[in-house]
């Protein structure tokens, strides 16, 4: 029922409400109840959207797709689960991406707990609750706070230690330790690029972790760059531009994530450039990533695209087999996972794409050992898991794709990626964003940047209508894969 529940609007319920004012207590509990489902249902769907962005949809879909959060009472989030396995890894894998994703949806809370929920349990339950009961949660729900003011926005997870260094990544990280040895002299600014889930935001964290163990007093500060955006439009309007300017003023280090979201928004990219220019002056360390170089970025100011340019800029490259054994190896021991050698090299075989889908389907094929009761190893040989993570595409080209889908559509990219809801034309913008989603594995936030729609729900729609329209649709079925012969070629 939880997951099932239409969205039930406030509106509804004052429409609800009002129509039935005369009943009195009973149907208040009831608001009080819908009040209080909606509330937290609203609040689930909003984390896992933003679980969805970051981490792989193999990961997403073994991991949260039947979650639920059960309560949100007294400070404890409690979130329902399959089985006791998920709890184990929810908790070692994922309970700061969850407590971090809680508390930007405005949640305020001290613990979370893990509740296995057996099929037979409804995930709701379903009981009159009264006012007294309804008013914590609410004071629970906060605001959403000017995050970048109050926190420094590392994770400790990531460390140059499990950052395992190959030859796809080796040149980007003796850079990272020389800029931990002596920040803002030769690397800076550091500009990182790769395509997603290479280990981009891995390694900018681990240089920030390591700044800050090395060096206490230092004030770092990570942000992705849609949140410094949101952040000082936000400050702006509560009168506190001031202090935003001077907090990131006074800064040792600034680490600047997924920069290619740099759009023109004109008064934030000043902004930006202001801070940008302030830091370098004082041989503050700067740090940037980005799924691209900075003169590949459309809506960059020329100015800071310059800046940028005079900085030597560090790739990270898709792993070749050796590497991706290498990583696989690494998370086995510090997960103290028992897997067999042969199984890490099929999974590095078949996984072709990045270093998040291979942390997926790893952790797929542990999870299924564990409730299957037979090893890694032999699950593979029975044929049980079909790990296929293929891309001959090179990860930067975006471009190619969105060129060649238009140009089998017979339109040019910009009328393609044009708000245009001529049929045709929104039919090819999908089949882009699909091939983008299922080819490239790029997210739909990205997509969206890509492709000119307004947010990465119109491209999940995008891309659901065409999984949907495939089912039954064969000349579509064909059209896609000519498509896909053209852009392999
Ligand atoms: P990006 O920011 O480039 O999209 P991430 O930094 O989020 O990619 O990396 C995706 C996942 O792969 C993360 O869980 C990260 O810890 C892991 N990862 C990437 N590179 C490495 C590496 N060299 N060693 C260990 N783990 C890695
Ligand atoms: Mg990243």
């Amino acid at each position: 029922m939880w997951k099932n529940t239409p969205l039930i609007s406030q509106k509804y319920i004052t429409q609800y409400f009002n129509s039935n004012k005369t009943c009195g207590k009973l149907h208040q509990k009831v608001i009080y109840y819908f009040e209080k489902e909606v509330t937290v249902y609203n609040v689930w769907k909003n984390v896992l959207a933003e679980i969805e962005q970051k981490i792989s949809a193999a990961n997403f879909s073994t991991w949260f797709q039947d979650t639920s959060i059960v309560s949100i009472e007294d400070g404890v989030v409690i979130i329902g689960v399959k089985n006791s396995f998920y709890v184990k890894q929810l908790r070692s894998k994922f309970l700061n991406l969850i407590s971090d994703s809680l508390s930007k949806n405005g949640v305020e809370f001290n613990e979370i707990e893990f509740e296995v929920q057996t099929k037979t349990k409804s995930k709701v339950r379903p009981r009159e609750v009264t006012a007294s009961e309804v008013t914590p949660i609410k004071k629970h729900i906060k605001p959403i706070k000017n995050s970048l003011l109050s926190s420094n926005g590392l994770n400790s997870k990531y460390t140059l230690d499990n950052f395992i260094v190959g030859s796809n990544n080796d040149l980007a990280a003796s850079a990272a330790k020389s800029i931990v040895d002596a920040p803002g002299t030769r690397y800076n600014p550091f500009f990182l690029y790769g395509g997603p889930g290479l280990g981009k935001t891995h390694l900018v964290q681990a240089i920030g972790n390591e700044l800050l163990r090395r060096n206490p007093d230092f004030k770092i500060l990570y942000t992705p760059i849609a949140d410094f955006y949101s952040d000082f439009i936000n400050s702006v309007l509560k009168g506190k531009g001031n202090e935003f300017s001077q907090k990131f003023r006074t800064l040792d280090c600034l680490i600047i994530d997924d920069f290619q979201f740099i759009v023109g928004k004109e008064k934030s990219q000043e902004e930006f450039f202001n801070i940008f220019n302030a830091l370098y002056q004082l041989n503050k360390q700067i740090i940037i990533t980005s799924d691209r170089l900075p003169n590949q970025i459309k809506s960059v100011d020329e100015r800071l695209a310059s800046r940028l340019a005079m900085a030597g800029a560090f790739d990270l490259q898709l792993p070749k087999f050796e590497d991706k054994c290498a990583i696989l190896r690494s998370k086995a021991d510090l997960m103290g996972a028992k897997i067999e050698d042969e199984a890490i090299e099929y999974i590095a075989e078949n996984v072709n794409t990045n270093i998040r889908d291979l942390e997926g389907e790893f952790s797929t094929i542990l999870l299924m050992s564990d409730v299957r009761g037979l090893t890694p190893l032999e699950l593979i040989n029975k044929g049980a898991v079909n790990v296929s993570h293929t891309s001959k595409l090179r990860p930067t080209s975006t471009k190619q794709v969105i060129e060649k889908v238009a140009k089998y559509y017979q339109l040019t990219p910009e009328e393609m990626c044009s708000k245009s809801r001529v049929a045709n034309i929104k039919t090819a913008r999908q089949v882009a964003m699909y091939i983008l989603s299922k080819e490239m594995s790029m997210s739909t936030t990205k997509i969206a940047a890509e492709v000119g729609v307004k947010d990465h729900t119109t491209v999940m729609h995008g891309i659901k209508k065409i999984e949907q329209d495939l089912k039954l649709n064969f000349a579509l079925r064909d059209q896609i894969d000519e498509i896909k012969e053209k852009i392999y070629g």
